[in-house]
């Protein structure tokens, strides 16, 4: 026990007693014999009244402490003072109305952003601060001030609030790669209002979904917009992978001089056709089915996407758990690459194989004897159950031949039947994983990837134009030349195919941001770290978090106490 003490919890007080009582100290605290009056100026040494104030402060030894204050009353000794009297205030310890210290306060809100409520309550009772979680977060709240006052390059994207069913949006400084703010909802209403109040706006960049750009041009007409780089390339995929999946219309062989924006493609779907033989129509069929499995598949993605639970989507599309599950593996991986062929399995000469079958080499005996002085090291029957599916693929072939009127082959092509099975599996590459590695760079693949691009190359036109258009495209947005675009814009909707035509008018229509996504540096990747962030205090906060508090944590960490 002391009767008083050097160390005083801020200037121009002095401690007049400690104790240490049950489980922490309190230590009593008065303000030395005068002060100014906030009026007038005047000291005053006159004491009017007093009372006890209660404050928690930062522990000691481990142990709470409380700070009982003397907060007096002075009494202002200038007669011409409007004031009578004026209670002390103590600015530098506690803010007004305020229950701790300002520096204890600064811990709480440092605890509670990073480790949230309830995590919180149980640290900082064991380190000698016992504070319910309740509290922890109105203090986080409160520490959640705006953003940076100004701010110049904004990103804006969507997150998913309530599974597939609400979203909000979040804002981003990209330049300064902090959150600036998180809405409750995604409308181009709330954005419009929220850069309203932010006219030092000079830029938006923000996905291609038309809300935000509408957003953008009623709330910050001031403001240039850029197209988001990942978004329009995931759009272009998405365009890849409707044209490989049958669910843009068929389009065959056509000369590009017939290739129009008139044309309705599904009008060969349609029985515009006089003559269909039963080949033809046979892969009608099968493109029917696989535009279903697709719209079934884009479901699926959708709503995992949107947060949604395997079991949930399982429930809501009427599917089994397993067949959910293989396909969401399907969404996360879509060019996964378990395993690299290996010299020993057919599959590391996949592409030679199916150059040689192509030109009519079929035989296994043959093959082995060529793939051998290769340095195939595997067995015959291995090749033989290799080649098998290709084999029965043979009458598919045949139904499409080379038609004397086409133009002449200068290359060597590859059945499409053949080509696109996977030979690692046997089995078809899938629209979805074709269109993946159609937009991905050649310098980031797998040996297996690199053979499956070269056979889908080999086995289809379609993809061999979209993979150029691909890589130019890439390297349009990577940086730079913007008279290339032009050109770009020109080859893709010429080229014949109508995804890639459809894709190019949806360009055109929000032309300028594309520019600028070439134009300028910004983009929302960092976005979706942040949204990766958000999904996981949302998730830590087991679905109980309010916008208010996710928007407190989300944003940096304002508070009084590190400042100085
Ligand atoms: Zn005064």
């Amino acid at each position: 026990m002391a009767k008083s003490a050097l160390w005083a919890p801020a200037p121009k007080q002095k401690v007049t007693f400690v104790v240490r009582e049950g489980p922490g100290w309190t230590v009593s605290l008065d303000s030395e014999g005068d002060a100014d009056c906030p009026i007038c100026g005047t000291r005053s040494s006159s004491r009017h009244g007093a009372y006890i104030r209660s404050l928690q402060d930062l522990p000691a030894q481990g142990a709470p402490v409380v700070i009982q204050a003397r907060v007096t009353r002075w009494r202002c000794l200038n007669d011409q003072c409007e004031r009578r009297t004026f209670a002390e205030r103590r600015l530098d310890l506690t803010a007004p109305f305020a229950r701790r210290t300002t520096r204890m306060a600064g811990i709480v809100r440092l605890f509670g952003h990073a480790a949230g409520g309830r995590p919180s309550e149980r640290l900082l009772a064991r380190l000698g601060m016992p504070i319910g979680h309740t509290t922890i977060l109105r203090h986080v709240k409160r520490g959640a001030r705006g953003g940076p006052a100004t701010l110049r390059v904004a990103g804006i994207d969507d997150w998913a609030w309530k599974k597939g069913m609400t979203y909000g949006t979040i804002i981003v400084d990209l330049e300064r790669r902090q959150v600036v703010d998180v809405l409750a909802d995604r409308s181009a209403a709330s954005t419009a209002e929220w850069l309203r109040v932010h006219p030092e706006v000079e830029m938006v960049s923000r996905d291609r979904a038309g809300l935000y750009a509408d957003g953008a041009r009623q709330g910050a007409p001031q403001a240039r917009q850029i197209a988001d780089r990942f978004h329009l390339l995931q759009n272009f995929r998405e365009a890849v992978e409707r044209q490989l999946g049958g669910l843009g219309p068929p389009v065959r062989r056509k000369p590009p001089s017939l290739a129009n924006d008139d044309f309705d493609p599904m009008m060969a779907v349609t029985g515009e056709q006089p003559r269909m033989s039963g080949a033809e129509r046979e892969i009608l069929t099968r493109q029917g089915r696989a535009a279903d499995r697709q719209a079934l598949f884009d479901r699926i993605r959708a709503l995992y996407d949107a947060d949604l639970t395997i079991r949930d989507i399982a429930r809501e599309l009427g599917l089994g758990l397993r067949r959910v599950q293989r396909w969401v593996r399907l969404i996360e991986l879509p060019a996964r690459n378990v395993m690299a062929p290996k010299p020993s399995t057919p599959a590391y000469y996949g592409a030679y194989l199916a150059r040689r079958w192509a030109e009519g080499v079929t035989a296994v005996k043959g093959l082995l004897v060529e793939i051998s002085r290769r340095g195939y090291t595997g067995s015959h029957s291995h090749l033989a159950r290799f080649l098998a599916p290709w084999r029965k693929a043979i009458p598919a072939i045949t139904m499409t031949p080379a038609n004397s009127s086409s133009p002449p082959e200068t290359e060597v092509t590859i059945p499409p039947r053949v080509a696109a099975l996977d030979p690692m599996t046997g089995r078809r590459i899938s629209s979805l994983t074709a269109a993946a590695l159609c937009v991905k760079p050649r310098g980031t693949m797998t040996p297996r990837q690199i053979v499956n691009v070269d056979l889908l190359k080999a086995a289809s036109e379609e993809f061999t134009t979209m993979r150029g258009l691909a890589m130019r495209f890439a390297g349009l947005l990577r940086g730079g030349d913007i008279r290339k675009l032009d050109i770009w814009l020109r080859d893709a909707r010429h080229c014949g195919l109508h995804a890639m035509r459809s894709f190019v008018r949806k360009l055109r229509q929000d032309i300028d941001a594309v520019r600028n996504a070439i134009l300028e540096p910004w983009s929302n990747g960092q976005v979706e770290g942040q949204i990766n962030r958000l999904k996981m205090l949302k998730r830590a906060m087991y679905g109980r978090a309010s916008v208010e508090l996710l928007r407190a944590r989300m944003m940096p960490l304002d508070c009084g106490f590190h400042r100085e």
